[in-house]
């Protein structure tokens, strides 16, 4: 089990990407704990199988993530490994784009990683030891139309995270993104009424020619192919693996 010892910490891991790289990591001994909404059964069914404690920390609210990095540190002492995924979406044209949109997606999707990172240095520097993967998007490297606050806070966060890199580049920590083409996740379903009302096409038409059009191998990412990239980037063989953006997306950034 090679990450026996070590704590981790997953935002938005009640569903998709999160849980499965939460899944991993638990699969491989890390003492978790896991963020996110949902069904309180269902959280407390996840806490148990993976041996995971849960905080409800809304990642909109700095507060609310203090709070819950210091209960991370109390309670399991960590954590060595972060991993910022969690994330919200919205579909719209820049001059109808609600604000209040805006700023959700700009807290939860780029700055919740900046306060959850911030909190999390100083242990990983006192341990010698650290992991942050930050879940970014190929929108952190091309845009789409119709998601202007996604793709700023998505550039956003490979910026933030090359920084850190640089900072941290002799303390035994790395930090990386991991930037999925589309996944099949509750994200992406959640936004397929939004672009057949936005642009006038059937469910089918916006999974062919908007989803999948940009993805050359056809094929939506799995969750379970994020999460052994991640799981990668927690090895040592990965310790020189830091300050990088990792495509996979079957081949939409080569495009
Ligand atoms: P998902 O909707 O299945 O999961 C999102 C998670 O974030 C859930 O656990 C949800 O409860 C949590 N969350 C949402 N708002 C929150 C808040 N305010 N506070 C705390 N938790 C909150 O989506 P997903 O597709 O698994 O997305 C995970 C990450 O992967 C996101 O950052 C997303 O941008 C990124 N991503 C997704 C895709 C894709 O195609 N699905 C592609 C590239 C990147």
């Amino acid at each position: 089990m090679m990450l026996q010892g070590k704590v981790a910490l997953v935002t938005g891991s009640t569903s998709g990407i999160g849980l499965a790289i939460a899944k991993a990591l638990a699969a491989e001994g890390a003492k978790l704990m896991i963020n996110g909404f949902g069904d309180a059964a269902e959280i407390e069914r996840e806490c148990q199988e993976l041996g995971a404690i849960h905080d409800g920390a809304d990642m909109s609210k700095p507060a609310d993530i203090e709070r819950m990095m210091k209960r991370c540190a109390d309670e399991l002492g960590g954590p060595d490994i972060l991993i910022n995924n969690a994330g919200i979406q919205h579909v719209s044209p820049v001059e109808d784009f609600p604000p209040e949109k805006w700023d959700a997606i700009i807290a939860i999707n780029l700055t919740s990683a900046f306060h959850t990172t911030r909190l999390a240095i100083p242990g990983m520097t006192q341990r010698k030891w650290g992991r942050i993967i930050n879940t970014a998007s190929a929108h952190s490297l091309v845009a789409s139309p119709n998601k202007s606050a996604y793709v700023a806070a998505k550039h956003g966060i490979a910026g933030f995270t090359k920084t850190v890199a640089l900072e941290t580049a002799r303390d035994g920590i790395t930090a990386n993104c991991i930037s999925p083409g589309y996944v099949w996740t509750t994200l992406v379903e959640k936004q397929i009424p939004d672009t057949m009302k936005t642009r006038g096409l059937t469910r089918e038409q916006v999974m062919n020619d908007v989803l999948l059009a940009a993805q050359p191998t056809k094929q939506f990412v799995t969750p379970e192919q994020v999460a052994a990239l991640a799981l990668f980037l927690c090895r040592d063989e990965a310790a020189s693996i830091t300050g990088a953006n990792l495509s996979m997306d079957g081949g939409w950034t080569a495009a």
